[in-house]
């Protein structure tokens, strides 16, 4: 039985069908089934994972992030919730809830206060987040596999045809062809987005140490 099916909506308790009428109100896109941008939601969900590789440089100290420090905290003028405020009231930005499981799963964790925020960070994991929370950075530096996975994740398959056609070449191997290009772009992105992620570090410990040096004049 699914989430969509009438039946079961009917035998829902009263606060889980309070929290589906809510995302049904208020939810960003207000889809409750089926598969985004003609992908499965598992393959989605994977280059969804992907932003775990991408430095979004919100540098969070002590619970608050770079633009939130600017602020004064003790005469109230900072929100630690920052750009997650709204999280509560649009059910997290979600695009589409799979199945009854996800969404009972979601309930149990949210708060229509806060949504899924906490003071430690998004309690979603990277691959059920939506896509208008993992593309948004106020001061990111975009380096050109971010843009193609924000495009991915935006456009779905019709990104994912025009990158294999830009870096991977022309596809010549029969009509199951979305499964294996969606596969294989998924992984050259990765590999490209795991190797700038490496430049970074390596960057930051040479950082570190000129930060350490100390010249005498
Ligand atoms: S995106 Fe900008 S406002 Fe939001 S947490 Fe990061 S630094 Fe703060
Ligand atoms: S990142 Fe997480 S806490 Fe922030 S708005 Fe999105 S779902 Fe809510």
């Amino acid at each position: 039985m699914t989430f969509c099916d009438k039946k079961y909506y009917n035998k829902l308790s009263k606060s889980f069908s309070k929290f589906l009428e809510h995302y049904l109100k208020y939810g960003y896109q207000h889809q409750l089934c089926g598969s985004p941008k003609g992908m499965s939601a598992p393959s989605y969900g994977r280059f969804k994972e992907l932003t775990s590789l991408i430095d979004y440089e919100c540098d969070f100290k002590d619970g608050l992030c770079k633009v939130q420090r600017k602020y004064d905290v003790a005469v109230g003028d900072s929100n630690p919730k920052c750009c997650c405020a709204g999280c509560g009231n649009n059910i997290g930005y979600l695009d589409y809830i799979p199945s009854y499981e996800d969404a009972e799963q979601l309930w149990k964790i949210y708060s229509p206060v806060d949504g899924f925020w906490t003071d430690k960070g998004c309690r979603l994991p990277r691959n059920i987040r939506s896509v208008t929370c993992l593309i948004h950075s106020c001061e990111m530096n975009y380096s050109e596999p971010v843009i193609w996975l924000f495009d991915i994740l935006r456009n779905g398959i019709h990104s994912i045809d025009e990158y294999y056609l830009q870096h991977i070449g022309f596809y010549e191997r029969g009509d199951c062809g979305s499964h294996i290009k969606s596969e294989d772009v998924y992984k050259h992105l990765k590999s490209r987005l795991q190797y700038e992620r490496n430049i970074r570090i390596t960057n930051q410990a040479h950082m570190d140490e000129f930060e350490q040096m100390k010249f005498s004049w």
